[in-house]
């Protein structure tokens, strides 16, 4: 008999979900993971929650609170005087949430008795894992399904070293410990806007340089639109189609930035610079291909649509194998292997996989965008609704932005819904089950939402979608 049924490599949103699963299922499971935290201590949770998801909207939280207080206080009749930002305190508030968090993953596998193996996980045969723990320990055990979720790291250029002083990759503008006078940044993606705008929040003069002569090329035209503007408001400095060619480090530690545009070559002094151009699978040290797991040229593990990869027990979730690169896409993988190795049917619904930028308001969405309707010659209507005539958006004082629901025309079926506006990220939750569940915007337009409510933007967006807005 095996040592388990299953092992899962890499305890990130992917692996630790599919590990509770497994053992909500009784499979004897084990989870395998090297992320040394701050502390030097091992730390469950992977990317998401230790230089990720969690502690980057820490981050946002703190620097809206600041921004908000400095240009909207006011509004509300507070008054304050000397507001300042001390920098080591909202870094301390950041650590103490991520610290609860995985930890909490740690009761999590105590509660349902799973076996945390802390080192680094290697495949030795396709039933045998090699753990290289503390002092180089190593250990082989035995399993009947292996479950890899190894996750993925920051995407470097040769152009731009990351030295962590004066260039660093998200994981180093998650922690300055002060704020830059001047900031660069490299890729206006979700990771580079969310990091910019913290800094930004905070005063950093920050230009932002994408290689991409469209803004959020995988958003709707209108919605991107809406969010370029006013993120230029805030004061982010977003260049479009200027690449980066190079670096030079000067003495004092600032970076100068050479960058080709489409007027030709283009220079920009900043005392940090952020690489945000992506993430790249994980696989160096796992030995996968030796024991007959396929990688993609692009690196990505080769897996089929129930994420089985070309050996039958050996399975792959999360940024391992591409597609979207979000937590929670990797975590429903999870969930979807550990049924299928029970013996259960259990399907994911790709297409409905939203997705969020959390700039101050947010971008949101799932499904698919006008322009890929058109280009496929589906034939849609839209519906569309602006936060400026929602009562609740005007007493926030928040009324920028809008959501967009698209419908098929001919059987009014939910394509996509889009939304630039506060709580984005909370709303697309509604689109997303109205699409999960196959509805129509009529099954939206006719459920009753609570008033005053940012939901309500929902509502009207879908009623639009038959020209029955009632508040716009
Ligand atoms: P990971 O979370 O990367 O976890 C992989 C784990 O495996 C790590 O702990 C790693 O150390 C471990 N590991 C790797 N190789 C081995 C090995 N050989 N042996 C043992 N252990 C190993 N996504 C969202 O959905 N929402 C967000 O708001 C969001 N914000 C982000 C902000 C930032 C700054 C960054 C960098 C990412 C963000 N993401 C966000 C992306 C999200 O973090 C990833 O999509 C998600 O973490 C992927 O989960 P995963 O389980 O596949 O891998
Ligand atoms: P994402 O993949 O969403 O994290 O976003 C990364 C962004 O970085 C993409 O929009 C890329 O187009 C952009 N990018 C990649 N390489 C460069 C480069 N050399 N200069 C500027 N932008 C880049």
């Amino acid at each position: 008999m095996a040592d388990y049924n299953v092992i899962v490599i890499g305890a990130g949103p992917g692996g630790y979900v599919a590990a509770i699963r497994c053992a909500q299922l009784g499979l004897k499971t084990a989870c395998v993971d090297n992320w040394v935290g701050t502390d030097g201590k091992s730390a469950l949770g992977g990317t998401c929650l230790n230089v990720g998801c969690i502690p980057s909207k820490a981050l946002l939280d703190s620097s809206h609170h600041y921004y908000h207080l400095q240009k909207h206080a006011a509004d509300h009749g507070i008054q304050h005087q000397g507001l300042s930002i001390d920098v080591a305190i909202m870094q301390a508030r950041k650590e103490k949430i991520v610290k609860t968090l995985t930890q909490g993953i740690g009761s999590l596998f105590k509660k349902n008795k799973i076996t945390h193996l802390p080192g680094l996980g290697r495949l030795v045969g396709t039933t045998e894992v090699e753990v290289i723990g503390d002092g180089n320990k190593v250990d082989i055990f035995t399993t009947d399904y292996i479950i890899i979720a190894t996750g993925a790291v920051p995407t470097t250029l040769t152009a731009a070293p990351v030295d962590n002083q004066s260039i660093v990759d998200s994981t180093g503008a998650l922690a300055f410990n002060q704020v830059p006078k001047t900031l660069g940044v490299i890729g206006a993606g979700a990771i580079g806007l969310e990091l910019g705008s913290v800094w930004n929040r905070l005063g950093s003069k920050v230009t932002i340089l994408e290689a991409l002569p469209d803004f959020l090329a995988l958003a709707d035209r209108k919605i991107a639109d809406a969010a370029f503007k006013e993120l230029k408001k805030q004061g982010l400095d977003i260049h479009l189609g200027a690449t980066l060619t190079s670096t030079t480090l000067s003495s004092e530690g600032t970076v100068t930035v050479t960058y080709q545009d489409k007027t030709g070559e283009q220079s920009l002094v900043v005392d940090k610079l952020i690489v945000a151009v992506g993430r790249k699978p994980n696989t160096d040290s796992l030995n996968a291909t030796a024991v007959g797991v396929k990688i993609n040229q692009r690196g990505f593990i080769e897996v089929n649509e129930h994420r089985q990869t070309a050996v039958a027990n050996i399975y792959a979730i999360g940024d391992v194998i591409g597609g979207p690169m979000l937590a929670h896409k990797a975590s429903e993988e999870g969930v979807m292997v550990a049924e299928r190795i029970a013996g259960q049917h259990s399907e994911m619904s790709y297409q409905t996989v939203p997705w969020v930028i959390y700039t101050y308001p947010e971008v949101a969405w799932v499904g698919q965008t006008e322009e890929q309707l058109k280009a496929a010659g589906i034939e849609y209507k839209i519906g569309q609704f602006p936060f400026a005539a929602s009562g609740r958006a005007r007493a926030h004082g928040d009324t920028n932005g809008m959501i967009r629901v698209i419908a098929e025309a001919k059987t009014d079926r939910i394509l996509g819904v889009h939304i630039f506006g506060i709580s984005a990220s909370e709303l697309i939750a509604e689109a997303v089950l109205a699409m999960e569940f196959e509805g129509s915007a009529e099954d939206l337009a006719r459920t009753i939402h609570a008033h005053p409510t940012l939901a309500e933007a929902m509502h009207e967006a879908a009623l639009g979608v038959d020209g029955r807005t009632i508040h716009a």
